[in-house]
């Protein structure tokens, strides 16, 4: 059996994005058919409530919202939680949302709240990779095993 799969809990239709909104992936969610689904929000599980102001990974590494209080602590601490959820399940794949400051993978957003798209990591994808953990988006269910 394949071992249980990380997913970003906004993909599964959990309304925990920033704006309270969720963002729904039918193929993640038809991935449940043959894995184990395992949802995870860093930004929720780092004690941040929902709906909470945009915020945005800057390049030397700090989150800042859009009231420009810095965030970085907490979705550093999300982070650190989603590598402990995944380890304690035995995760080696993650589906994670994409351009998100805490879940993108690849491109993520520059930090200045323009639309800017830049190559980057985010705050969990990144934690996640450095712990061995293979990290894809919701356009990559393709790929995937079942
Ligand atoms: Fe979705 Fe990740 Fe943002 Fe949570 S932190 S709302 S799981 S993209």
């Amino acid at each position: 059996d394949l071992p249980p799969l990380l997913v970003s809990a906004c993909l599964m239709g959990e309304p925990c994005r920033y704006d309270g909104k969720d963002y729904p992936c039918p193929a993640v969610r038809k991935l449940a058919n043959t894995r184990t689904l395992i949802p995870i929000c860093p930004e929720v599980m780092a004690g941040l409530p929902t709906p909470r102001a945009c915020a945005e990974l800057q390049p030397s590494g700090r989150v800042v919202d859009a009231d420009d209080i810095d965030r970085t602590a907490a979705f550093e601490a999300g982070a650190a939680e989603a590598v402990r959820i995944a380890r304690e399940h035995g995760c080696t794949q993650a589906i994670l949302k994409s351009k998100s400051p805490s879940c993108g993978k690849g491109l993520i957003y520059d930090g200045t709240f323009s639309g800017t798209l830049v190559p980057g990591m985010g705050k969990a994808a990144q934690a996640l990779i450095d712990a061995g953990i293979e990290v894809l988006s919701e356009n990559d269910c393709a790929d995937l095993q079942s």
